[in-house]
């Protein structure tokens, strides 16, 4: 007999843990416009009830509050693996906990996988690479990574869950997609997340002092939100031979003080650029070759920098008034 005689819903059942967060509310959101039944699993560490308010209501999407770091037991079609916190600040608040959640949360979600037959698609990220040597970086770039620094507990914490994303792959034919996200940005992201676009964005609107680590030189490539949801829906959605990596991102490369000064030219804003010390371990530059996920996903970003972020600008500028 097949599904459809049984009454049972033909849509996807899909699992998107951190979709309390700033990505995976986003994830969540077109998930559901797609017509797909939706499971968010947060523990609420960065994530917030508030980015999911608009379709908490909707009888398409169920809310787990639980902690990747257990095992939960789901009926899915399809995971898509993101809670880990993405910030700086706040993945090295509990550094060790940060490892727990990449190394146990992934083997957790694998097993899932592995018993339900679900396809389960990895946010990893450009901190693989660690502060590269090679320019723009490449899926075959192996990396730079300090394993004993401030950092490690991030970049050693998603190396490890690739490995084990392709373990599960080898040894239990478990059906992976790994991404690569470089830096990316848009609403919801939270005020005081700590990473350099809400910061800058937050700063200029407040009129208060916008702070680069360091002289400003070192650089990022920033994708806009909405681009990097079609860019994972895209990956989840190629055929099960192609497992990546893949890096996804906008390969325009700025410097941290030319992004300083498009903020403050954008909001019109009195701020002064002020200059901290430089954190360790920081990478001085950072641009994906995205020539894999154009040739594989047919995907490519669609929005520039400025535009993205008037965008994000108009969402921070909101959320600063209701305060
Ligand atoms: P975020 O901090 O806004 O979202 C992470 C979400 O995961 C939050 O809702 C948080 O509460 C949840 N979470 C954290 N630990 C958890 C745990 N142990 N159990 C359950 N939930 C947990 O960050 P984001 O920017 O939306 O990033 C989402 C994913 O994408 C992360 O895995 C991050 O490493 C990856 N990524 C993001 C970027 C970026 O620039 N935004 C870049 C590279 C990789
Ligand atoms: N940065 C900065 N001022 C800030 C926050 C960040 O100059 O207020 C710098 C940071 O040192 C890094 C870059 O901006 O060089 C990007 O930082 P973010 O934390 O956003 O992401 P990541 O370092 O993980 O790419």
């Amino acid at each position: 007999m097949r599904k459809k005689d049984l009454h049972i819903p033909q849509h996807k059942t899909i699992l998107v843990t951190g979709g309390a967060g700033f990505i995976g509310s986003h994830l969540c959101e077109r998930l559901l416009k797609d017509g797909n039944e939706v499971i968010c699993m947060d523990n609420f560490f960065t994530g917030t009830k508030e980015n999911i308010r608009n379709f908490l209501q909707d009888p398409h999407f169920e809310l787990i509050r639980s902690d990747i770091v257990h095992p939960v037991f789901v009926e899915v079609d399809e995971i898509y693996n993101l809670a880990c916190p993405a910030s700086p600040i706040h993945y090295q608040y509990n550094p060790v906990k940060t490892v727990k959640t990449n190394v146990m949360g992934s083997i957790n979600m694998l097993g899932l996988a592995k018993r339900v037959k679900a396809k389960i698609l990895q946010a990893s990220t450009s901190e693989v690479y660690g502060n590269p040597n090679v320019h723009p970086q490449k899926e075959t770039y192996w990396g730079n990574v300090n394993p004993i620094g401030i950092r490690s507990c991030y970049d050693e914490g998603k190396r490890c869950a690739e490995t084990l994303f392709f373990d599960y792959h080898r040894q239990n034919k478990v059906r992976i997609k790994v991404v690569r996200i470089f830096n990316t940005y848009g609403p919801r992201m939270h005020p005081n997340d700590g990473r350099v676009v809400s910061n800058f964005i937050v700063q200029a609107l407040k009129g208060i002092d916008i702070t680069i680590y360091g002289d400003g030189s070192q650089t990022r490539s920033f994708c806009y939100v909405d681009d990097m949801v079609n860019g994972l829906i895209s990956m989840m959605n190629t055929d099960d031979e192609f497992i990546g990596p893949v890096n996804l991102g906008n390969p325009g490369e700025f410097t941290i003080r030319e992004l300083a000064e498009k903020v403050i030219d954008l909001t019109g804003s009195k701020s002064k650029i002020i200059y901290n010390p430089l954190p360790s371990d920081d990478p001085e530059r950072r641009r994906p070759d995205i020539s894999l996920a154009r040739e594989k996903l047919g995907w490519t970003p669609g929005i520039e920098l400025e535009s993205g972020l008037k965008k994000t600008i108009h969402y921070f500028d909101q959320i600063l008034r209701e305060k």
